[in-house]
């Protein structure tokens, strides 16, 4: 049989990806069967939204008067559950490609981390929450899913079946109504195993009001009643009862955000907002915040406890849901969010917003902008608060989150003075804690003018560059900027507290007291007059890869380093740019090359210079140093072969 995604009849495989996936979850979500009900109406109430947004368009697709709602029924004697709803449904290639062969961005980055390390239960459930199993989580229960689903506008209707191994059935269906069914062929109970009698009204109901209460959509059923029988005058009669159905509504459907904050427990808030995000996993912390006046909002916004795999994706789903008065108009709006918290999740509910909003107005509405910015500065008074009240959430926050935030620095100049207090960063200060700005501007030496800090791959990398050694000398703290987004950072701020942000790798370096200074500087006048035609000589030699050779007054125990001038981009920043899509080519920059006159290498090659006069091992020298910095500071070597042969043959030599 035909195993593409063409739209015939037959069996199908399932995308590898989605095999190993339904593998996982079956084999690993054990500890939380009941989800798979939250799942399927979460899925439910997303396709009676889509419903709506389509008919305001095409009013067609919906009866006048009709009634969007969700089902549950349920077969003890069949032992299936069906979960039913009159939402847009899914044409026979929607059903091919949403449940079984198109594997969702992220599938694969999920799987790439489970396979790199024996990891634990707990931490599968974790990445697959930040992923979100959905519509798969049926085979945690089910020995056999059938669904069955007529696109809103068509004809036909389509039959999906699967016993959750590596492939599915689709076939033609006569179902007649609109939407989607999804009927669970329940595994045996077992409940010693956790695994309860979902098709008991009983145990659906209390799982739906646990999870699903919120849904703006009545779910709805069937249940069986016995009730006394009653005789002639209305009075039940002793030990007679007769059976009756009755239909009730198991939620609420109250927005979550209208009711009273100390009547929602923590779990429901939790519901909420996985149903929002399609995050199975636990937010980090949330907030409400209502605006009254002339125009009036409210939020419900949640911060995840995990940074998503796609944060830096293009095509990300972000945007809050955005409300009027209850009924929600839109899914993700963009609009509502600056693009460095794209990562917060949540509802705004106006009053005061006009229902048919496009997409291509919202950017430009005069209410949206305002709730935009009423919002940002809510989030940022928000983790202003957390930083000081628990900062261990706040790290974790930080942690996750932290290098998004940083993009407003330079691309929300209105809120940078907000930002800017909030940012944590490595320093030489202490190396198991990070700092802010202020904790670095209180520790500054007293004649101190700059902010100093130094760029690097990583903080090992950086702790152990060259370019610190006369800080280190001097008691001097240095910023360690291991994040790519922070060389954009430091060029935006450019100063805090009139500080300058200084790099300790441009420029000559000036610190301590203006006597030592002076002694310093004489000193080095000195010995540059005594260095000056081996200066000169290694500046031959190196001039097609270096600036200038000169000898430095940073270095204690390094032989050498490469600084740039003041001004220059850093190494870290060109290869930044390099690395960005369709980026302009970028020159490389040539720096300087500083040693230390005081340091043995330099010492016995002025003295053997002096002495011999030009040496034809000096050409070895000057690649040797210019190697020595290069790999010092984490740079690549141009030509390592070349870098190793000298070494060895120098190595050879002094043996
Ligand atoms: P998600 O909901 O995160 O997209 P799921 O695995 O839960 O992932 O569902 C996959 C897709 O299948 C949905 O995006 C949707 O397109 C489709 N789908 C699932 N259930 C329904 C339904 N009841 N009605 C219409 N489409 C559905
Ligand atoms: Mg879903």
């Amino acid at each position: 049989m035909s195993s593409q995604a063409t739209a015939t009849a037959g069996s199908y495989e399932f995308k590898a990806e989605t095999r190993q996936l339904l593998d996982i979850v079956i084999n690993s979500l054990y500890s939380s069967k009941e989800i798979f009900l939250r799942e399927l109406i979460s899925n439910s109430s997303d396709a009676l939204d889509r419903l709506r947004f389509e008919a305001l368009t095409s009013p067609e697709l919906m009866e006048k008067g009709e009634i969007l709602e969700i089902r549950i029924e349920a077969d003890t004697d069949a032992r299936t559950l069906s979960i039913i709803d009159n939402g847009i449904g899914m044409s026979r290639q929607e059903v091919i490609d949403n449940l079984g062969t198109i594997a969702k961005s992220g599938t694969r980055e999920v799987l790439e981390q489970l396979e790199k390390g024996d990891k634990g239960r707990d931490s599968i459930a974790q990445l697959i929450g930040q992923f979100g199993v959905g519509f798969y989580s049926s085979f945690i229960v089910a020995d056999k899913v059938t669904v069955v689903a007529r696109r809103a506008g068509e004809e036909t209707a389509t039959r999906w079946e699967s016993d959750g191994g590596g492939s599915f059935e689709i076939g033609d269906d006569s179902r007649f109504l609109r939407g989607t069914t999804v009927t669970l062929h329940l595994k045996p109970a077992d409940p010693d195993n956790g695994l309860d009698d979902f098709a008991d009204h009983y145990v659906f109901q209390n799982v739906v009001k646990r999870y699903s209460d919120f849904i703006p959509y009545p779910i709805r059923t069937k249940i069986p009643l016995q009730e006394p029988e009653l005789d002639s005058e209305g009075k039940p009669i002793p030990g007679k009862t007769t059976s009756k159905i009755e239909e009730v509504t198991l939620n609420s459907m109250k927005p979550i955000w209208t009711r009273p904050a100390d009547e929602v427990k923590d779990e429901e808030y939790t519901e909420f907002y996985r149903h929002i995000s399609h995050d199975w996993s636990e937010p980090l912390d949330r907030l409400s915040a209502r605006a009254e006046g002339r125009i009036e909002y409210q939020a419900l916004l949640f911060l995840p406890g995990k940074a998503p795999f796609d944060l830096y994706y293009r095509d990300q789903n972000i945007g809050l849901q955005l409300y009027v008065k209850r009924v929600m108009i839109m899914d993700r709006c963009e609009a509502l969010l600056p693009t460095w918290l794209r990562f917060v999740k949540g509802v705004v509910d106006s009053a005061d917003l006009q229902l048919n909003l496009s997409r291509e107005m919202l950017q430009q509405d005069r209410h949206i902008n305002q709730m935009r910015k009423w919002i940002t500065r809510k989030v940022l008074d928000h983790l202003k608060e957390m930083r000081t009240t628990d900062e261990e959430k706040y790290l974790k926050f930080w942690n996750e989150f932290g290098s998004v935030i940083k993009e407003g620095v330079s691309g929300d100049p209105d809120n940078q003075k907000r930002i800017v207090p909030l940012l944590l960063f490595n320093s030489s200060a202490d190396s198991t804690k990070l700092t802010d700005l202020a904790g670095y501007l209180e520790r500054m030496k007293e004649d101190q003018e700059e902010i100093f800090y130094l760029s690097g791959e990583n903080r090992t990398a950086v702790e152990s560059s060259p370019h610190l050694e006369a800080f280190a000398a001097r008691g001097v703290e240095v910023l360690y900027l291991v994040d790519a987004i922070d060389e954009i950072l430091v060029q935006a701020l450019a100063e805090w507290e009139g500080k300058k942000l200084r790099s300790a790798a441009s420029g000559e370096v000036d610190l301590g007291a203006k006597e030592d200074n002076d002694e310093a500087d004489k000193e080095l006048e000195e010995k540059k007059e005594e260095y000056k035609s081996l200066l000169e000589a290694l500046q031959g030699k190196l001039g097609d890869q270096v600036k200038e050779v000169r000898l430095s007054s940073r270095l204690t125990t390094s032989p050498s380093c490469l600084v740039g001038e003041e001004g220059d981009i850093s190494p870290q920043l060109e290869r930044l740019l390099r690395q960005t899509e369709g980026a302009m080519e970028v020159p490389s920059q040539k720096r300087v090359l500083e040693l230390n006159a005081k340091h043995e290498v330099m010492t016995k090659l002025q003295q053997r210079f002096a002495e011999d006069g030009e040496d034809p091992a000096l050409d070895d020298y000057a690649e040797l140093l210019l190697g020595y910095a290069l790999l010092a500071e984490g740079s690549d070597l141009p030509d390592p072969s070349k870098f190793n042969r000298l070494l060895a043959e120098l190595m050879g030599r002094g043996l």
